[in-house]
C-alpha cells in the first residue's frame, strides 16, 4: 500500500513540520522549543508520569547588555527591560522529584532565615559574638545560593524572537524528543 502523498512538499522545504511536529525538539543536550509549544507531559528529572505541573515565564537578554551596568543600575534595568525576550513554559515533575524539590527549597530558605536571625541578633547584642555574626551571614548567603540552584526547573540557555533553548532535563526526557536531521549529539 502506498501511503506517501506524491503532492506533499519535499522534507527540506518544511524542516520543522517534518522533524518537529510538537514544536519541542532536542539539539545535543539542549531542549529547543518554539514559543507557545507544549512540552511533553513527563517528569523533567526521570521522564516518569507527571504529578505536579509548573507554569513559568522566563526572560533572557544577550550578555552584552550587562555592560550597561557600568552606566548605572537604573540604565541597566531600563535597557534589560527593552532588550529581553520572554517565553512561557508549562513543565512537570513526578511526585518523588516534586517532593525532593520542595524539601530542598525548604532547607535552603530555612538556612537563609536562620542565618538572618543569627546575624541580626548577633548585631543587636551589646557583647556581639563575631562568630555568630559571620556564621549568620555565611548561612544566609549560602541559603540564598542554594535557592538559586534548587529553584529553576530548567537551565535557560537563550531566548530569541521565535524560539528558546535550555538544558537541565534528564537523558531519557531528551531521548524521547525528536532530533532535527544533521544535529549532533554532544554529550
Ligand atoms: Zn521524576
Amino acid at each position: 500500500m502506498i501511503t506517501d502523498n506524491p503532492y506533499a512538499p519535499p522534507v527540506a522545504e518544511r524542516p520543522h513540520e517534518a522533524v518537529d511536529p510538537s514544536g519541542v525538539w532536542r539539539e545535543g543536550d539542549q531542549v529547543v522549543w518554539r514559543h507557545g509549544a507544549s512540552w511533553p507531559d513527563r517528569c523533567l528529572r526521570c521522564n516518569g508520569p507527571v504529578a505536579r505541573r509548573y507554569r513559568r515565564d522566563l526572560y533572557w537578554h544577550s550578555p552584552i547588555w550587562y555592560l550597561t551596568i557600568l552606566l548605572g543600575p537604573v540604565v541597566y534595568i531600563i535597557v534589560a527591560m527593552i532588550a529581553r525576550h520572554s517565553t512561557r513554559i508549562e513543565v512537570g515533575l513526578c511526585s518523588r522529584h516534586a517532593d525532593e524539590r520542595i524539601n530542598r527549597l525548604f532547607l535552603a530558605w530555612g538556612s537563609s532565615v536562620l542565618g538572618l536571625v543569627a546575624l541580626v541578633s548577633g548585631c543587636a547584642m551589646t557583647d556581639a559574638s563575631w562568630a555568630q555574626v559571620w556564621g549568620g551571614l555565611l548561612l544566609m548567603i549560602g541559603g540564598f545560593v542554594a535557592v538559586t540552584i534548587v529553584s529553576p526547573l530548567i537551565r535557560l540557555v537563550r531566548i530569541d524572537r521565535h524560539q528558546a533553548r535550555a538544558t537541565g532535563v534528564c537523558f531519557d526526557y531528551l531521548a524521547a524528543l525528536e532530533t532535527p536531521a544533521g544535529a549532533t549529539w554532544r554529550s
